[in-house]
């Protein structure tokens, strides 16, 4: 027995297998190599599988990305199909419409893939790196924190309170990125922290 056997291969030669048997039960023995000869090979049996989750809502179905090209070699991998991951247990493999539709979603012409800005006085956005990004969220954060966190009430009792910015984190994650999410933005002390499934 192949212990290596993929989901994939063993529904393709589960039914391979059915039709040579009934073939072989009619009296065309030999007509079971040819009809195991001509299965097509699967569509998506050279691509690349990733696992991710799915953007849209906070039930975070786990899904299945296929794509071509090795980004390892410096190639651009092109996203071929998506669909639910039988083996995560949010989903069992289902999506609903949204989640079914996201290949499209990836590839519209209008997604962001880059952060982008719009400074003090512009009317318009710019791209802008990511180091750049992650830079100015990291300043203005250390910034305002400095000023503004209230390290005790009226009692003198210490609360660490900092209730000036606030966060508001994706619902699209797994319950380690949830944890670790919620981990940063309490120990900062941010009181107003909100989640996009409510917004
Ligand atoms: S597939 Fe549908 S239910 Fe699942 S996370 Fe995406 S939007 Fe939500």
């Amino acid at each position: 027995m192949n212990l290596d056997l993929t989901r994939r291969g063993f529904l393709k030669l589960a039914g391979t297998g059915a039709a040579a048997t009934t073939l072989g039960a009619m009296g065309f023995g030999a007509a079971e190599a040819a009809t195991a000869a001509h299965v097509r090979q699967f569509k998506l049996a050279t691509t690349t599988e990733t696992r991710n989750i799915c953007t849209y809502c906070s039930v975070a179905c786990g899904i299945i990305m296929y794509s071509r090209g090795d980004l390892a070699a410096g190639e651009h991998a092109e996203l071929l199909h998506i669909e639910g991951d039988a083996d995560h247990p949010t989903n069992r493999g289902t999506l609903c419409a949204k989640g079914s539709a996201l290949k499209s979603y990836v590839k519209a012409e209008t997604r962001l893939t880059r952060p982008r800005i719009r400074r003090p006085g512009s009317d318009h956005f710019v791209d802008i790196e990511w180091d750049q990004a992650l830079d100015k969220i990291a300043r203005a954060i250390k910034d305002d924190r400095d000023a503004n966190l209230i390290e005790h009430n009226a009692e003198g009792v210490p609360v660490n309170r900092w209730t000036s910015t606030g966060f508001l984190a994706a619902s699209a994650t797994t319950n380690e990125t949830a944890w670790l999410t919620y981990k940063v933005v309490r120990s900062m002390g941010i009181v107003g922290f909100d989640n996009q499934a409510r917004v």
